[in-house]
């Protein structure tokens, strides 16, 4: 095998959702633990606290203790090197999280074991299964008092429509969770607490019919196991790899991830299932991740990241073929050659110069403004486009106005930048300026995000409206006559950025009403490019 062909074999990218709170964070950091990419967990208790997880970044974040942004990182493990995208965990940011699994080949979805699916699990699962990617469920903070782990299982099949496979078994909870059962190998994997937030668990490793392990776990779980092994066998999903990879079927596992309990099975087991990069689809058939020629697409675009380095990224995710640093590429919406310069690996707030990448790996790349979301960066040889990422329809709307008219141009900037990064979509009064500006978004959440970004990046405060839109149409025959439409006077007529003309909707009887009154309209739910 060619050297390039091992490194892109090696790779494995995939990203990590779960409901604010499940244990998404902690489990990442566990992760780097074992790849050796950090020496300590951060044992975050709280993010509010002075010490945060290593995958938080902004401010916002961590006073309200969520995730706002994705982030990426890198490490090595048992031979694999393994990229793990890290996810917005709060439910106003799915747009975000989606744009994320497009860059990812399988998720890994974390579970509280006392909550078992809450909402946000529920739609970011959706969100997966429109991607048709492998997830595999690993049910954490079994350290504490779970739900019942049939009912478990249960429940994600029943609510998000997707079987179960169990890999390993929890024997006990809470204070008395004493280890997993593997099932495949027919042991039992006791945990040994460690003190601190050190490395790896003492593990010891017994036949799981061996009567000595009456004696370490006590009478009542081993039997309770013993019926377990034989219920298992009779009940759930057989085991099928290609189901799994399909998106069919989610392997489950059983674990904590705070004392670092069956972090480690899981690990191995995931990697074992998962695959390395996948072809993608593009207007010229499937591109061969093994290709040697460069091609990547954007997946997310941000500002300001670091206060420190006041500059734009854009995220690409590499899909055939190897970075170097500097090398010549053929950005294909802007229909011109361009070199990559500053790519860089993020590691939290560490950002590391990459000389090169590889297939499957994730680089940001500074972006002159050029970049915008679902763009093909590809070898000026061979142009071709990937599939694009869809836009979310905003439903949220608010008019927001700088209260300083000194401020107007940082204003001006900050919207427009914070707009191109696809966190908000922006619009104005028909021949309007960019006084008042209509702010759509998918989830509220961002209002709060756009408010304290502008006030921290760009020095502006700015007053915000609510507007009682829900519903967005963009007018596609562009030769008529605004003037004449006949619409509910509660029908708004905006432009977006791009000079395109739009209808703001408070209601469905509106859009009803626009498109009976007006025969020769033409309205579509989203924008032409
Ligand atoms: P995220 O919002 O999904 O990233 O969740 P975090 O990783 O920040 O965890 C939320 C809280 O749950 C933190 O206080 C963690 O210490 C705690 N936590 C995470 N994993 C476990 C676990 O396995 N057991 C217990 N008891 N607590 C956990």
């Amino acid at each position: 095998m060619s050297d390039f062909i091992e490194e892109v074999k090696k790779r494995r990218t995939f990203a990590i959702i779960s409901h604010p709170d499940a244990g998404k964070t902690t489990l990442t950091e566990k992760f780097l633990l074992y790849g050796g990419a950090i020496q300590e967990a951060g044992m975050v208790k709280g993010k509010r606290q002075s010490k945060h997880a290593v995958s938080d970044w902004m401010e916002i974040e961590k006073q309200r203790g969520i995730s706002v942004t994705s982030s990426v990182l890198q490490f090595n493990y048992d031979g694999f090197c393994i990229n793990i995208l890290d996810t917005p965990g709060h439910q106003d940011f799915s747009e975000d999280t989606y744009r994320t699994l497009m860059a990812a080949d399988s998720a890994v979805m974390v579970i509280d074991g006392s909550k078992g699916v809450e909402d946000q699990t529920r739609k970011l699962f959706k969100v997966c299964a429109m991607r048709h990617i492998p997830i595999f469920t690993f049910i954490n903070k079994m350290d504490r008092e779970a739900k019942d782990p049939y009912e478990l299982m249960e429940e994600i099949e029943r609510e998000l429509g997707v079987e179960t496979c169990a890999v390993n078994w929890p024997i006990g909870c809470g204070k008395d969770f004493k280890g997993v059962y593997e099932r495949k190998k027919e042991e039992v994997i006791r945990f040994m607490p460690v003190q601190g937030g050190k490395k790896e668990v003492d593990v010891e490793i017994c036949d799981a019919h061996d009567e000595s392990l009456k004696e370490k776990i006590g009478d009542l779980l081993y039997q309770q196991l013993q019926d377990d092994i034989e219920l298992l066998d009779g009940a759930g999903a057989e085991f099928d790899l290609e189901r799994v990879q399909r998106g069919e079927l989610s392997p489950v596992c059983f674990g904590s991830a705070l004392t670092n309990f069956g972090v480690e099975p899981f690990l191995k087991h995931f990697l074992d299932m998962t695959t390395s990069p996948l072809p993608r689809n593009s207007n010229i058939g499937e591109i061969d991740p093994l290709s040697e020629d460069f091609s990547a697409f954007v997946f997310k675009i941000q500002a300001n990241m670091n206060k420190a380095h006041r500059d734009r990224m854009a995220f690409m995710r590499i899909c055939s073929g190897k970075f170097t640093k500097g090398m010549e590429v053929f950005h294909y919406q802007g229909n011109k050659k361009i070199k990559l310069n500053q790519s860089k690996q993020i590691m939290a707030e560490n950002r590391e110069e990459v000389e090169e990448a590889y297939s499957g790996d994730i680089i940001g790349v500074f972006d002159p403004g050029i970049f915008s979301i679902g763009d093909t960066i590809c070898m000026p040889k061979n142009k071709f486009a990937y599939e694009g990422i869809p836009t979310f329809a905003p439903e949220h709307f608010a008019m927001i106005r700088n209260t300083d008219t000194m401020k107007r141009k940082q204003f001006v900037k900050g919207v427009e930048q914070i707009a191109q990064e696809g966190a908000i979509q922006i619009f104005t009064e028909l021949g309007g300026g960019m006084e008042e500006i209509i702010v759509g978004v998918v989830g509220v959440l961002q209002f709060e995000v756009l408010a304290y970004r502008l006030k921290n990046e760009y020095n502006v405060d700015i007053v915000n409206t609510p507007l009682p839109y829900q519903y967005i149409r963009w007018i596609k025959n562009k030769e008529i006559d605004l003037k004449k439409l006949n619409l509910s006077s509660d029908t708004k007529k905006v432009q977006d950025l791009k000079g395109q003309y739009l209808l703001l909707f408070s209601n469905e009887w509106g859009v009803r009403w626009a498109n009976d009154k007006n025969p020769d309209l033409q309205l579509a739910e989203f924008s032409n490019n």
